[in-house]
């Protein structure tokens, strides 16, 4: 699917419409010293109590899986930045998309 690099979008903290580049959020690895690590997590009283979101813990192996590797595209994560003032937000419902291209 083709994506504009640049679109006109509103902005909360310029509160008018603006431009806005495009790009696609990557996936980041959870650092051993930083806030959101596991460790530090536990300490702040995060990943205990009634359900903890499939964020927490170890995961199961991938072929014990059931619907591993049936779907064939992935929902699209696209974060706008503000060409005014920086502020980056998010889009509010993603979509399915085999290959994204931005244009
Ligand atoms: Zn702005």
């Amino acid at each position: 699917m083709k994506i504009p690099k640049k679109v006109n979008r509103f902005c909360r903290k310029c509160k008018k419409h603006t431009e806005h580049s495009v790009s696609q959020a990557k996936k980041k690895e959870r650092g051993s010293l930083k806030k959101g690590s596991i460790s530090r997590s536990r300490k702040r009283g995060l990943g205990r109590g009634y359900g903890n979101l499939g964020k927490w813990g170890s995961k199961p192996a991938l072929s014990k899986w059931k619907m591993a590797g049936v779907k064939s595209s992935k929902k699209v994560d696209l974060r706008f930045k503000c060409k005014e003032c920086g502020k980056s937000s998010v889009q509010n419902k993603g979509f399915r998309a085999k290959k994204v291209e931005f244009i």
